[in-house]
């Protein structure tokens, strides 16, 4: 008896995908028709009421690689690395600049040569033994992306990016909460993450490969929930590795999100170098609230190693507990 991988892959796909949308994958020749159906009807005066448009309409003459399996993988690993060189090279070279300095968090700590090169090895390695592999199967296994004529309503684009961010944010909460709970847990794996008390760019991705292949795992499926136009989708996928370098980078700069988003709705850099310092608090992400509501909430400390009024009452009200018992 033979067993057909290739259909038993695309069978197990189309399941997740069905059950996620209630969408079924098509073979590559039923895609492209569905598509020439779609672009003939899509013309017209729907697409001019669409500010996403001229972005959309970039694809243009080059379908063939957009179109690709390959192509969310690359974007995301090309992005993930150009988005770390700025603050790799301000780690590295920038360590008198004081008008940048400033805003560093644990600012009596440098991130050296030597670290630098351990946590690329590891990235390296994680892409060669595992995102290599995957992408190659799905390059064999996935048919090709659709391609709509038309953009995504700009309503759309963000509601659907901001829904799959809240989703991920909880489910990593729970996975992150039981993987420094469970000892076994942590030790084997997350633990691997937890080996600099003083996160620089490069730490995102130092991650065990189980890590890595659920955060990838997760991203990739949350945005099936809402059935997103692709541009939504690869967009969503960028906007996840700037929020999780982000909260590594390791300074609270003004531009950041934390910034910028009212009633302390975003962690950023401040909260999660608060857990690499404080592993058993801040196990939520990007948002505060399920860290709040379960009291796993640690406030953070502000550019320049300045420890709030907050902070302060925390570590006071730590050291009276731990006293008491
Ligand atoms: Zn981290
Ligand atoms: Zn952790």
């Amino acid at each position: 008896m033979s067993i057909d991988i290739n259909s038993l892959f695309h069978d197990l796909i189309n399941a997740l995908k069905l059950n996620l949308t209630g969408t079924e994958l098509v073979s590559a020749d039923e895609y492209l028709s569905k598509t020439r159906l779609e672009n003939a009807s899509g013309s017209g005066g729907e697409r001019e009421h669409r500010i996403l448009q001229p972005l959309w309409d970039l694809r243009l003459g080059r379908e063939e690689y957009l179109r690709s399996p390959l192509f969310p993988v690359v974007l995301s690993v090309v992005f993930y690395f150009s988005f770390c060189t700025p603050f790799m090279i301000v780690d590295l070279f920038g360590r008198k600049w004081n008008w940048i300095q400033k805003f560093k968090i644990q600012n009596n700590l440098d991130v050296t040569w030597a670290q630098v090169y351990d946590t690329l090895s590891l990235t390296f390695w994680n892409h060669v033994l595992y995102i290599l592999p995957a992408a190659i199967a799905q390059l064999v296994w996935t048919p090709p992306t659709p391609l709509p004529e038309i953009a995504p309503t700009l309503f759309e684009f963000i509601w659907q990016q901001v829904a799959c961010l809240v989703i991920f944010d909880l489910q990593y909460y729970v996975w992150h909460w039981s993987h420094h709970r469970i000892r076994f847990l942590y030790k084997t794996i997350h633990g691997v993450h937890h080996r600099y008390h003083s996160p620089f760019c490069w730490v995102t991705q130092y991650l065990h490969p189980w890590e890595l292949i659920t955060v990838g795992f997760l991203t990739t499926t949350n945005s099936w929930f809402f059935n997103c136009h692709c541009l939504t989708t690869w967009s969503y996928m960028l906007l996840s590795i700037v929020v999780s370098v982000e909260a590594h980078i390791g300074f609270d700069f003004p531009f950041c999100m934390n910034n910028w988003f009212p009633f302390g709705l975003v962690g950023g850099a401040p909260k999660h170098d608060m857990h690499h310092l404080k592993p058993m608090t801040n196990f939520q992400p990007f948002f505060n609230h399920w860290d709040k509501l379960f009291n796993t909430f640690c406030p953070a400390m502000k550019a320049g190693g300045v420890k709030p009024p907050n902070l302060l009452e925390y570590e006071r009200k730590q050291r009276e507990a731990k006293k008491m018992n």
